[in-house]
């Protein structure tokens, strides 16, 4: 009986005592550690009753204990279903109602205020306390630390993710045991990981980026990871010595350049920056190379089809790009209306296909056949481009696209604009609804002090750059971008914040 997704990352480290997680304050969880704790957790899993191919909501600030879980799921042929910490109980009651978790793994604070939802939906709630007086805690300690591995084949579903919802409502992703290892082993070969490394891990654990992309490839090859929960400058800092690589949100690098202890000297030692997740501004990366040497390797991925490229371990890492299509994945750009591959430098939808590709949303059979071809091609919702050397650039989202006066207008574009103005930190540009022109253009920027740049010169800048059609009508300030837990920039708030700036109420 094999269970591949279990086997190829966990199993295969039974009995090494190499650390696999290190936590800031020094203590270390080996391999075999963090194994017998997930056969604990599969033990009381199946003693909760719970079914081979059932969904286990788990909702628990990120700890040693809380990814022991996502191995016990897998160990004991569960779904595992990570929910963001951020979330409210009635943001949670849509997920557990939706997801139709048979579980619901929660913090033991959130435990009152999630126990009539999780009654309602049906569910069984226990609480995780790593502090060890949580039910799940106090069940998985009387347990032997042998469990018998669940059979499972490559197509069967291994992990339920929720989208970042950041172009509206959250969409559940189903990921196969096929789709997380061929990322796992294509992305661990392609950045060269092995057992010497030590990823800095300050993500959350409850997106693709923080859970497939570090853990698994850590554990395919072997490595370590310091487990921070969240990411602070003060953590990296005292512990980027300790590492050999570090996996990031563009904000995770603009912050540490905020600190002048981030020096040469303290990167002198490691061998990978990467990120992604958002877009890295080219200002960025040219300012991280001038501080520390390095390049930062920018990749792109979503929760439906974890990574689909990559900038080049070796080769060229081309700013303001994602890099190529990562081994195994298809990537074309077509034209939105006709579904047409469309020639190289020429913008139109991102479609990928490959075995990292979902097999689906959950109950959402007409978006799911809208978006995933039946020849496998998934449509992304991303727009972006190929350029002449096959190096794949995002302009932005389908969502986010704006129409005025029957002309497509990138967003990007013109924030590119904005953002290089004097005391501008960063910029947000969305269409608003417009009586004549159907929607126009408002740019929305930070001030890079507290102090509002000169709207006025922007404006002006703005004009002599950019062509008539995409002058932002107008240019408000704000204090900062709405982000999510992920440091994506939420347009839809924006958008509903000004949506009334030139139509009357
Ligand atoms: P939702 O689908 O619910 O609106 P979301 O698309 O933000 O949310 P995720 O799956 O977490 O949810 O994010 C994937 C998206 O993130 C991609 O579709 C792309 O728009 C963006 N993204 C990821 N990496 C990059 C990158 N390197 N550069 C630009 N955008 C990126
Ligand atoms: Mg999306």
């Amino acid at each position: 009986m094999t269970n591949p997704l279990y086997d190829e990352l966990f199993g295969k480290h039974a009995g090494q005592s190499t650390p696999f997680l290190i936590l800031p304050d020094g203590t270390v969880w080996t391999h075999n550690a963090f194994l017998a704790k997930a056969a604990q957790y599969a033990h009381v899993l199946k003693a909760m009753g719970l079914q081979t191919g059932d969904r286990v909501a788990v909702q628990v600030e990120k700890s040693p204990d809380a990814l022991a879980l996502y191995a016990a799921c897998v160990q004991a042929g569960l779904v595992f279903l990570p929910l963001n910490t951020a979330y409210t109980v009635d943001e949670l009651s849509y997920f557990i109602d939706n997801s139709g978790a048979r579980a619901v793994i929660c913090d033991p604070a959130q435990r009152d205020g999630l126990a009539p939802v999780v009654a309602s939906s049906g569910a069984v709630l226990e609480t995780l306390d790593a502090a060890g007086c949580g039910t799940l805690v106090g069940k998985a300690s009387h347990q032997p630390d042998i469990f018998d591995t669940a059979a499972r084949v490559e197509d069967d579903l291994a992990a339920f993710l929720y989208t970042s919802g950041t172009t509206g409502r959250s969409k559940g992703a189903m990921l196969t045991q096929a789709n997380l290892l061929s990322n796992a082993r294509t992305l661990a070969e392609r950045w060269h990981f092995t057992d010497k490394d030590v990823l800095l891990h300050a993500l959350p654990i409850f997106h693709t980026h923080g859970l497939f992309v570090g853990t698994n490839i850590t554990l395919i090859a072997g490595g370590a990871m310091i487990f921070v929960s969240k990411f602070n400058v003060e953590d990296m800092i005292a512990l980027m010595p300790q590492a050999t690589s570090m996996m990031g949100v563009p904000t995770f690098y603009t912050r540490l350049m905020s600190d002048e202890r981030f020096t040469k000297d303290l990167t002198a030692h490691m061998r990978l920056f990467i990120s992604g997740s958002a877009p890295l501004l080219a200002e960025t990366h040219a300012q991280f190379e001038a501080r520390t040497g390095h390049r930062i390797l920018e990749r792109y991925g979503m929760t439906e089809t974890n990574m689909n490229t990559s900038n080049p371990y070796d080769g060229e890492r081309r700013a303001g790009t994602v890099g190529f299509p990562l081994p195994g994945v298809e990537l074309k750009i077509t034209d939105p209306e006709t579904g047409e591959t469309l020639p190289k430098d020429t913008v139109g939808q991102i479609e990928v296909r490959g075995p990292n590709v979902f097999k689906g949303y959950w109950q959402m059979p007409e978006k799911t056949a809208a978006e995933l071809r039946e020849d496998g091609f998934f449509i992304t919702g991303d727009l972006g481009l190929i350029d002449d050397r096959g190096y794949v650039h995002i302009v932005g989202r389908n969502k986010d696209l704006i129409i005025s006066g029957g002309y497509n207008i990138y967003p990007k574009e013109i924030e590119l604009v904005l953002d290089a103005q004097p005391g501008v930190l960063e910029s947000a540009v969305i269409g608003v609804p417009h009586a004549d022109f159907g929607e126009t253009v408002v740019g929305v920027v930070v001030p890079e002090s507290g102090e509002t740049p000169d709207l006025d010169a922007i404006a002006c800048a703005a004009t002599t750059s950019l062509a008539r059609f995409k002058h932002p009508r107008k240019l408000v300030c704000l204090d900062a971008l709405p982000r999510n837990a992920m440091g994506k920039v939420q347009k839809n708030i924006l958008r509903d914040q000004y949506k009334d700036l030139f139509v009357p109420a």
